[in-house]
């Protein structure tokens, strides 16, 4: 990756965002690696909510016995008894699944797309807001899978959205209204799980079988959204090789905690290459939206046709 650096040379001096503008702009970068959050798509004030989980875990406490937020969202307790997870998800089902917006910044991932200059895109929203902004599915890694299908925990009959649209809009996921539907399978009447990834899952095969490669092949890493705090997605972020470009873009600060060291992530380090550019200022769309004004490219991002979840296609 030395000749993306060699013609920007003044070594001394740290990249800022017209370089990475002007990189795009002269076509230096041919592998281009996105990592995406929950920021692409949330407005800052539902952040907290997100982020934190507690907002979640005040909905089925105390219904159902549960200690804290990552039991409340482990494949363990939804073997045990689904209903609390959807709980969970009916909270934010309408607002951030069934009705989600694809947005400016999907939409310039897919402009990178037809830039051809796009290797991969890395994501840990289950929303399918990639796919819908028309990436292919080899495109996308949805690393902590995604709502679209669910499975039956016995028979592994596939569901579609349909039924998990229609089982969320027809059930019962409010505590205080008696009991908590269950979800049934079609084919034989078990529990029907969605393809997401809990805590105590792996992540999807995507993310180990492509990553090395990936990040190796990489030129320019986008990091959009992501507080990079949960391993072992963000540990991408550390895997370019040295002197590539790493620009994060999001409403707050990389995460910042002491076990951060342990998979070498610490913020500090974020900030510190040379080659590192953040910005954290404004909303993830605006400073995206200021990219595509640098480059001219605002009409054809706003272009872009949008999906519907239901036309998606896995291959
Ligand atoms: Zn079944």
């Amino acid at each position: 990756m030395g000749e993306i650096l060699a013609k920007n040379q003044d070594q001394s001096k740290k990249l800022n965002i017209v370089d990475i503008c002007r990189m795009l702009r002269d076509g230096q970068v041919k592998n281009i690696v996105a990592m995406c959050g929950p920021g692409i798509n949330t407005p800052p004030e539902m952040d907290d909510f997100e982020y934190s989980g507690e907002g979640f875990y005040g909905l089925v406490e105390p219904e159902y016995d549960i200690e804290n937020v990552e039991d409340l969202l482990s494949a363990a307790t939804f073997d045990e008894d689904p209903r609390p997870f959807f709980v969970v998800l009916s909270e934010i089902f309408d607002r951030r699944v069934r009705k989600a917006d694809v947005t400016f910044v999907h939409k310039f991932l897919r402009i990178l797309d037809k830039m051809g200059i796009l290797k991969r895109v890395y994501t840990s929203n289950v929303d399918s807001g990639e796919r819908r902004a028309g990436l292919k599915p080899s495109r996308v890694v949805e690393a902590y899978g995604t709502l679209r299908t669910s499975h039956c925990t016995k028979c592994n009959k596939k569901h579609d959205f349909q039924w998990l649209k229609r089982f969320m809009r027809k059930g019962n996921f409010d505590t205080d209204k008696g009991d908590v539907t269950k979800p049934k399978c079609k084919k034989c009447g078990s529990s029907v799980r969605p393809d997401v990834v809990l805590f105590g899952d792996r992540l999807s095969d995507g993310f180990y079988r492509h990553r090395e490669a990936d990040m190796r092949k990489c030129d320019l890493l986008i990091m959009l959204g992501t507080r990079l705090c949960t391993a072992p997605f963000c540990e991408l972020a550390k895997m370019t090789e040295r002197g590539v470009p790493r620009l994060y873009v999001n409403n707050v600060e990389a995460a910042y905690d002491a076990d951060a060291d342990e998979y070498g992530l610490h913020r500090k380090q974020i900030l510190q290459r040379r080659t590192d550019v953040v910005v954290t200022k404004y909303r993830i769309d605006y400073t995206v939206g200021d990219v595509c004004a640098i480059l001219k490219w605002t009409k054809r991002v706003r272009k872009v046709k949008e999906k519907d979840v239901d036309d998606l296609e896995d291959e």
